[in-house]
């Protein structure tokens, strides 16, 4: 059987430009207030670390780990691998996400960190994926929208494979 080929969807240049761009806009939105941002695990962890250089506001880090699963359900479940080391309470939070596909993930992290009486939370995500939305949620910050298609590469994963490509690629069979 042949392995399948990669290409390159948006070269490492572009994801860096668009970065520093990103990392402008919050810093000017949040100036000096102090901003806790949230890493989803484990997508989220190359953009985090990128973006975080290209944000001027004093920063806290935390993670937090998101799993979904399909099933049968037609609603979806998400279940939180990985908590918060410390409470968020009057905080302002920035979530990292690396990608909203159905929205899932984020609705329901949305609501579980929004009963922690955060003083604001905003999100951001690296890519965008709005036709395959199965819930009404919109990212503060985005990266990229992108057709529907399965992407890997900078930090994100095909069967834990890939995420070390520099680049935000596509497996073509
Ligand atoms: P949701 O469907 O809940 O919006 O997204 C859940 C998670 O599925 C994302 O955070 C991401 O880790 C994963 N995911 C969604 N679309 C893709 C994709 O095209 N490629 C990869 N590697 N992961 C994806």
């Amino acid at each position: 059987m042949s392995s399948p080929q990669i290409e390159v969807l948006i070269p490492q240049e572009e994801i860096q430009k668009r970065i520093t761009e990103l990392g402008a806009q919050i810093s000017a939105d949040y100036g000096d207030r102090p901003l806790v941002l949230i890493g989803v695990l484990k997508g989220s962890f190359m953009f985090l670390a990128d973006l975080v250089r290209a944000i001027s506001s004093p920063v806290r880090i935390e993670f937090i780990g998101a799993k979904s699963y399909e099933g049968t359900s037609t609603s979806g479940q998400v279940q939180i691998t990985k908590d918060l080391d410390k409470p968020i309470s009057d905080e302002d939070i920035l979530l990292v996400e690396d990608i909203i596909d159905t929205g899932l993930t984020l609705n329901y992290l949305l609501h579980v960190l929004s009963q922690r009486s955060p003083r604001s939370i905003r999100t951001v995500a690296f890519l965008d994926k709005p036709s395959r939305r199965r819930i009404e949620v919109k990212g503060d910050y985005i990266g990229f929208t992108i057709e529907d298609k399965f992407v890997i590469g900078y930090g994100l994963d095909f069967e834990q494979k890939y995420r070390n490509l520099k680049d935000l690629c596509i497996l073509v069979p």
